[in-house]
C-alpha cells in the first residue's frame, strides 16, 4: 500500500505535454520485452536531458505555447521511461535489467528534482498563466505553479539552498528509521511445544525447538500474524505484541524526534506553522485542522459500534478467563477468530473451493465488460516473464487500452499487490497500458485475495479509463493523494454481492457459491468494523499529532499511551513504543488519515450503485465518465460531486460500519 502510494506519488510529480509522433507500438513492445531495455534506458535518459536543457535555455523566448508543448513532451517521455523503470526494477526476472532499471529510476529522480527546482521553468509557467489557455492547459499550468510555490520556488537563493539540505536530511532520517525497523526483528522464546497450542500443524512443524529446547518466534509477519490469530497462549501473544511494537526501539526514539524536527524546519521555511499544515495543503482535506476534525468525527461514529464488538469479545474471553474485566489488544484477533468459527461457522477451506484463480479472473473480466460496455480479449505479446498474460480492452470495435496480469509469485518479484502504470494514455498518441502485479496461487484464492484482486482492478481501470488526455499531468491517476484509494476500495464491494459472485464463484463440480455462505461472509465482515476503524484512527491521530505542533510540545514519553487512550478500542499496551516502529511515519508523515478518508468517499460513491443496481450500466457509465475518465482534470471533490449530484457525506460510512 505504502509502496503503491510512493509509486503513484512519484508519478504525480510528473507533468504534461504533446509529443512528436512516434511509432507507439515499436516503442512499447521493444521496452516490454525487456532485453532491449538495457541500452534503451541510457539513450532515453540522454534524450530527456537534451530536451530539458533546451527547454531551460529557451524558456525566455517568446513562443510560449510552443514551449508548453515541449514541456508536455518532456514530461511524457519522463513518465514513460519512469513507469518502465519502476515496473522492471520490481518485477523483471533478469537481474541485469533490474539493476539498470533501478539506476534509471535514480537518474529520473534527479531529473525530476532539477525540474522541480528550475526557476526557468517556473518563469515559463508564470508567463503561460497570463496567456489564453484551454481549460486543461490552464489547469495544468496553475496546478504546477501551485506545486512550485508550495515547495518554495520564490524563496531567496540561500533559503532554497537550506531547504535542499533539509530535504536531504529528511530523506536520510527516513531511510535510517525504516532500516532500524527492518533490522530490529525481535524474537520471543517459547519454553515448549505447549506454547504453540492452537496453531496450525504446518506452523508447528516449521517451528521446531532449538538446541536449548526453546522455540523461536520472530516479529516477522509469517511468524507473527498466525500467532496472534490462533495461539492459545495469552502470555506469549502479549510478549509477541510488545516485541512487535518495539522493533525500532530504542534506536528510532532519537531518529523520529530528529525527523519531526527537520520536517518542522522545512515547514517553517516554507511559511507554514507546522509540517501538518504544509503536507495537507494540496490534499482534499486541505488543512491539518480539518484532518483532526475528520479523525474525531470518525471516532464518534465508530465508538458505539466498537463498544458493542468489545462487549461481545469480552463475553467470549470470560469463557476462557471468568475473571477477565477487559479485552487487551493482543487478545482481540484471537477472540474474533474464535467467534468467526463458532458463530458464523466459516470454514476458509469451504469458501476457497469457489474461487479458482481462472474463474475469478474471468469473472472479474465479465463484470467489467458488463458494467462498462467493453470487451476484454486475451492477446499474445512479448512480455517480461512467461507467467504474464496480456489483454486488450475493446470498445465499439476499437482498441482503447491494454493491460497485463502478472499474477503468481516467483523470486525477485514485488511481493505485495499493485497496479503498475506502463504507459499513460495520451490522446491521439499513446494507448493507456498497465500491469496488475499480484502474488496469487495458480489454484484457489482465499476470499481476502478475491477482495484484493478487485481492489487492484479498481486502480487498474482508473488508469486505463483516464488515459485519453493531451496533458500527461492530468491523465492517469494524477488526482489528490487522499483520493487514490477511493475507486479501488469501492470496487471491493462487488466481492460481497451474491448476484455478482454467483456468476463466477462456482466450484469444480459446477456448484454455485451458496447464498447462505455469502450472507455469513458479510456478517463476519461487519463484525469488527468498529474496532478496525478505531485502530486506523490511532495511527492517523499519532501521524498527525506529532506533526501538527511545535516539536518541543510533542509528548514523546507518553506518545503511545496518549493516542491509545484517545482512540483505541483497547487499553494501551504498556511496554510498547509504536512511535519507534511505525513505518508509515516515513512515507505518510502526517497524512495516514488518507486510508480512512478514501474509505468514507468510496462508501459514499457506492450508494448510487446500491440504489440503482450493482450492474446498472448507466450508473457505471456515469461513474466512469465523471470520476475515472477525468483523471486530474478537476479537483477530486468536484469529481465526486459530479457523480453524486451533491457534496460527499459521512452517512454512508456510518451505514458501512453496520449495527
Ligand atoms: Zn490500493
Amino acid at each position: 500500500m505504502r509502496f503503491k502510494w510512493a509509486l503513484l506519488a512519484s508519478l504525480c510529480i510528473c507533468i504534461t505535454s504533446a509529443h512528436a509522433a512516434k511509432d507507439v507500438n515499436t516503442l512499447k513492445s521493444s521496452r516490454i520485452v525487456g532485453e532491449k531495455y538495457l541500452g534503451q534506458c541510457e539513450t532515453s535518459l540522454s534524450d530527456i536531458r537534451v530536451q530539458l536543457s533546451d527547454l531551460k535555455r529557451q524558456a525566455n523566448q517568446s513562443q510560449k505555447m510552443e514551449l508548453l508543448g515541449k514541456l508536455n513532451n518532456l514530461l511524457i517521455d519522463i513518465d514513460l521511461l519512469w513507469n518502465h523503470a519502476i515496473l522492471f526494477s520490481y518485477n523483471h526476472p533478469n537481474e541485469a535489467i533490474r539493476k539498470v532499471a533501478d539506476k534509471c529510476n535514480g537518474e529520473l529522480n534527479n531529473i525530476q528534482s532539477e525540474i522541480d527546482l528550475s526557476v526557468d521553468i517556473y518563469n515559463l509557467l508564470l508567463a503561460l498563466s497570463k496567456l489564453e489557455l484551454t481549460p486543461d492547459e490552464s489547469r495544468f499550468v496553475n496546478k504546477k505553479l501551485a506545486d512550485y510555490r508550495l515547495n518554495g520556488i520564490s524563496l531567496p537563493p540561500q533559503k532554497r539552498e537550506e531547504l535542499k539540505k533539509i530535504n536531504e536530511q529528511i530523506n536520510k532520517l527516513g531511510r535510517a528509521y525504516l532500516k532500524n525497523v527492518r533490522e530490529g526483528v525481535q524474537t520471543v522464546y517459547i519454553d515448549s511445544v505447549e506454547g504453540l497450542s492452537g496453531l496450525p500443524d504446518d506452523y508447528i512443524q516449521s517451528h521446531k525447538p532449538n538446541e536449548n529446547g526453546r522455540i523461536e518466534i520472530t516479529t516477522n509477519y509469517p511468524d507473527y500474524q498466525p500467532f496472534m490469530l490462533y495461539g492459545n497462549s495469552d502470555k506469549y501473544r502479549k510478549a509477541l505484541m510488545e516485541a512487535f511494537l518495539n522493533r525500532g526501539y530504542p534506536n528510532n526514539q532519537e531518529v523520529i524526534k530528529q525527523l519531526v524536527q527537520a520536517r518542522h524546519q522545512k515547514a517553517q521555511i516554507l511559511g507554514f506553522d507546522t509540517f501538518a499544515d504544509y503536507v495537507t495543503k494540496d490534499k482534499m482535506i486541505k488543512t491539518a485542522e480539518n484532518a483532526q476534525l475528520f479523525i474525531d468525527r470518525i471516532n464518534e461514529l465508530a465508538k458505539p459500534k466498537a463498544d458493542k464488538e468489545i462487549a461481545r469479545l469480552l463475553k467470549r474471553l470470560q469463557q476462557i478467563d471468568p475473571e477477565a474485566k477487559q479485552v487487551e489488544r493482543w487478545q482481540y484477533r484471537y477472540l474474533a477468530e474464535k467467534i468467526k468459527q463458532e458463530e458464523y461457522q466459516i470454514d476458509s477451506k469451504e469458501v476457497r473451493q469457489y474461487f479458482g484463480y481462472e474463474k475469478v479472473k474471468l469473472g472479474i473480466f465479465s463484470l467489467m465488460e458488463n458494467m462498462f460496455n467493453i470487451q476484454i480479449k486475451a492477446v499474445t505479446q512479448p512480455v517480461w516473464h512467461e507467467d504474464v498474460e496480456s489483454f486488450q480492452v475493446i470498445q465499439d470495435n476499437k482498441l482503447i487500452a491494454q493491460f497485463h496480469l502478472d499474477s503468481h509469485p516467483r523470486p525477485h518479484k514485488y511481493n505485495h499487490a499493485a497496479s503498475f502504470p506502463i504507459t499513460t494514455g495520451i490522446k491521439g498518441r499513446y494507448l493507456p497500458e498497465a500491469a496488475l502485479v499480484t502474488n496469487f496461487p495458480k489454484t484457489y484464492l482465499e476470499h481476502d485475495q478475491v477482495v484484493l484482486f478487485l481492489h487492484e482492478f479498481g486502480h487498474l481501470i482508473h488508469h486505463l479509463f483516464s488515459g485519453n488526455h493531451e496533458m500527461v499531468a492530468l491523465a492517469g491517476v494524477n488526482t489528490e493523494v487522499d483520493f487514490i484509494e477511493a475507486p479501488s476500495q469501492m470496487l471491493e464491494e462487488w466481492v460481497w454481492d451474491y448476484d455478482s459472485l454467483k456468476k463466477f464463484a462456482i466450484n469444480e463440480e459446477g456448484k454455485v457459491i451458496p447464498r447462505e455462505l455469502v450472507k455469513k461472509l458479510n456478517e463476519s465482515r461487519n463484525f469488527l468494523t468498529g474496532i478496525l476503524t478505531r485502530r486506523q484512527l490511532v495511527y492517523s491521530a499519532m501521524s498527525l499529532g506529532i506533526h501538527d505542533k511545535q516539536p518541543k510540545e510533542v509528548d514523546w514519553e507518553n506518545m503511545q499511551r496518549n493516542y491509545f487512550n484517545g482512540y483505541s478500542a483497547f487499553p494501551n499496551v504498556e511496554n510498547g513504543n509504536m512511535q519507534a516502529s511505525f513505518e508509515h511515519l516515513v512515507g505518510y508523515s502526517a497524512v495516514y488519515y488518507t486510508y480512512t478518508w478514501s474509505k468514507v468517499i468510496a462508501a459514499d460513491m457506492f450508494t448510487r450503485f446500491m440504489k440503482e443496481g450493482m450492474i446498472n450500466k448507466k450508473t457505471a457509465q456515469e461513474y466512469r465518465s465523471r470520476v475515472l475518465a477525468p483523471g486530474g482534470r478537476k479537483p477530486a471533490d468536484q469529481l465526486v460531486k459530479d457523480f453524486l449530484g451533491r457534496d460527499y457525506s459521512f452517512e454512508s460510512f456510518k451505514a458501512h460500519l453496520g449495527e
